[in-house]
């Protein structure tokens, strides 16, 4: 049994994606050996994302202002938006540097599985974006909730704002693919391939 703090740390790190209990104790470990002020910094950094980032007020992805720099950006296309579930799926897109639209974070899909539903989402203010868009780019990931939640966007959108073109970014993508794990060569075909909805 470890000391009461060290098991702690153990148990924080733990709660990290893909850590097991093997890997959580030598990080913890580790963390011993640092110096002083890395551990400050550490901790800090911590305490940081969880007070200055939140959501931008116009897109959803994460930032540190109202808005963030790719809604202020007036050298993108404010009229094309590409829908994705994460921040993490900006990431990846915006490494292809082939994308100058801008985006829209939903911050989830919708799940029976796991009972989010569509007001657990980022949707309304996506439907008052739309209807001064031309084109809504449905980019979430091709697992089935991914697909799910495409399909009711693009009825949603059909019904609010018939004008706008509807697509779905292309299944160059592997079924049950994630935007964020694609390469940037699939995630650029995907863009140029999408088709209508
Ligand atoms: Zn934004």
């Amino acid at each position: 049994m470890y000391p009461k703090s060290l098991q702690e740390l153990i148990d924080s790190f733990r709660n990290l994606p893909g850590v097991g209990e093997k890997s959580a104790e030598r990080y913890a470990l580790n963390v011993l050996d640092w110096k002083d002020t890395e551990v400050q910094a550490f901790a800090q950094a911590l305490l940081n994302v969880k007070e200055k980032l939140h959501y931008c007020n116009e897109c959803g992805n994460l930032t540190e202002n109202d808005t963030c720099d790719i809604c202020n950006d007036p050298d993108r296309n404010h009229e094309v938006i590409f829908v994705v579930q994460s921040s993490k799926d900006v990431l990846a897109m915006e490494k292809t540097n082939e994308y100058h639209g801008v985006y829209h974070v939903l911050n989830g899909l919708i799940s029976t599985s796991k009972g989010i539903m569509p007001e657990d989402l980022n949707i309304d203010s996506l439907i008052q974006r739309a209807k001064n868009a031309k084109e809504i780019i449905l980019a979430t990931n091709t697992t089935m909730d991914g697909e799910t939640t495409a399909m009711y966007l693009n009825k949603l959108l059909h019904a609010e704002c018939p004008e706008v073109l509807v697509t779905r970014i292309a299944h160059g993508l592997p079924t049950g693919g994630m935007l964020d794990y694609a390469d940037e060569m699939t995630l650029t075909h995907a863009l140029s391939d999408r088709r209508k909805m």
